[in-house]
């Protein structure tokens, strides 16, 4: 049977990456979000489409998302990725990095869905896939705005379940923990950035972002009518 679309956002590193591989693996065509358009290409996925693409930017997401269904047909999978996480002592952190993350990790969530979601309801069928954190179930010290982000993610996901289930559109919340990604790369906070390392270490590590894509597979891989609502996953020595 031939397998469907599968749009990632955030596919140029860390979990995005390897969930675009995991797909690509299993013969699903694959459109590749992200600014970064020479790390997508290098991956050299057959059936896959690279778009520079910032989430942000709501006309280019859905133009890209066109061109590849016009290509590979109609999206099936929405792997709603796309983040930063500018995590820093609210009182002394530069509120642009609120803004910018604010306007990736909501709006850029709202404009992945929009680009996908009234295909799907019209087809009856599709999975969506947002991506928010532990950090969207607990609130923690430095990861204020960067909570205020995951909450909303899971508040929205929440909604557009009930909305989208009459369709037969699955919506899947996933909350990892700590992953061994580049994500730490957005810390600017020098303390905050500190302190994380240090409970990193302490735990033993993050763990790798093959096995939260293998958990994106799995849910996406049961039958349409079996929806796998939330996920957490962390470290087993993660006890933060
Ligand atoms: P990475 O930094 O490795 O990946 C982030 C991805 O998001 C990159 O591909 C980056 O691509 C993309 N991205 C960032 N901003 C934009 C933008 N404006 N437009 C398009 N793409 C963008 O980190 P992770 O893989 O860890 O992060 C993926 C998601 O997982 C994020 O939402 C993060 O919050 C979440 N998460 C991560 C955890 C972890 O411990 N690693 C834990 C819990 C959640 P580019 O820069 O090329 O645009």
């Amino acid at each position: 049977m031939t397998k469907k679309l599968a749009v990632i956002t955030g596919a140029s590193s860390g979990i995005g990456e390897a969930t675009a591989k995991r797909f690509s693996k299993e013969g699903h065509p694959v459109l590749m979000l992200a600014r970064r358009l020479e790390k997508m290409e290098s991956f050299n996925l057959p059936n896959s489409m690279s778009r520079k693409v910032d989430v942000t930017d709501r006309d280019s997401l859905v133009k890209a998302v066109k061109e590849a269904e016009d290509k590979f047909g109609p999206t099936d999978m929405l792997f709603n990725n796309a983040g930063i996480a500018r995590l820093a002592d609210i009182g002394n952190q530069n509120p642009s990095e609120w803004d910018e993350m604010i306007n990736i990790n909501t709006n850029g969530v709202m404009n992945a869905l929009y680009a996908v979601m009234d295909g799907m309801k019209s087809r009856k069928g599709g999975t969506i896939v947002n991506m928010s954190s532990i950090a969207g179930r607990k609130v923690y010290p430095d990861h204020t705005v960067y909570c205020g982000t995951k909450y909303f993610v899971h508040a929205i996901s929440e909604s557009i379940r009930s909305y989208l289930a009459p369709y037969d559109v699955r919506v899947v919340v996933i909350s990892p923990g700590i992953i061994e990604t580049e994500v730490l790369s957005g810390v600017l906070d020098k303390n905050t950035l500190k302190n994380y390392q240090d409970n990193k270490k302490r735990i033993g590590g993050g763990i790798s972002a093959d096995y939260v894509a293998d958990m994106i597979y799995f849910a996406y891989n049961m039958p349409q009518n079996v929806l796998i609502q939330e996920m957490c996953v962390t470290p087993t020595r993660q006890e933060f």
